[in-house]
């Protein structure tokens, strides 16, 4: 494997910043940028091994996208079993009393427990 790979944007070429110009005199481009990657970071094997930015990213799944979905096609919902449990449990809230005092009021509230059912 390369130490370096190109950016895939599919713009990237197009975008003016010094970092993308190359050439001399007369002869100068914006070129596609050129990705460094660590062979011995975590970070070798990440999206932005092959994208030099999130704009290159979006810009080559927009222009991909359908070849992109083609690959692993969803044509139903998936489903994760879980358990939901209610529970119980001890709050407050504040009110306005007859006095036109803020008045902390407790109260038993209600929260959804969702659970891996494995
Ligand atoms: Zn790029």
């Amino acid at each position: 494997m390369s130490d370096y790979n190109w950016c895939h944007g599919p713009n990237c070429h197009t975008q003016q910043t010094q970092s993308r110009v190359r050439g001399s005199g007369d002869n100068k481009v914006l070129r596609t940028r050129r990705i460094k990657v660590h062979k011995s970071s975590f970070a070798m094997d990440t999206i932005y091994s092959y994208f030099c930015n999130q704009s290159c990213l979006m810009d080559f799944i927009r222009t991909h996208l359908t070849s992109l979905l083609a690959i692993a096609p969803r044509r139903e919902a998936l489903e994760t079993p879980v358990k939901v449990v209610k529970e119980k449990y001890e709050s407050y809230r504040y009110e306005w009393n007859s006095n036109n005092e803020h008045e902390r009021v407790p109260y038993t509230a209600t929260k959804t427990i969702i659970k891996n059912s494995s």
